[in-house]
């Protein structure tokens, strides 16, 4: 399932969100300047990585 929707899920149900950085496409420092990198668990930038 997708990261996006499971960390939806588990902010309904009170669970622990999981961060989003790890399986992004723009997670390098040239890529992406969001400082809160890599333990954002909401962000629109997201682009799955494959
Ligand atoms: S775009 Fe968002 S999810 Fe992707 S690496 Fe940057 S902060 Fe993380």
């Amino acid at each position: 399932m997708n990261v996006k929707i499971t960390n939806k899920f588990r902010k309904l149900f009170g669970g622990k969100p999981i961060p989003l950085c790890s399986t992004c496409n723009y997670d390098w420092r040239s890529a992406c300047r969001n400082l809160e990198r890599p333990k954002v668990t909401e962000c629109d930038e997201y682009e799955k990585r494959y």
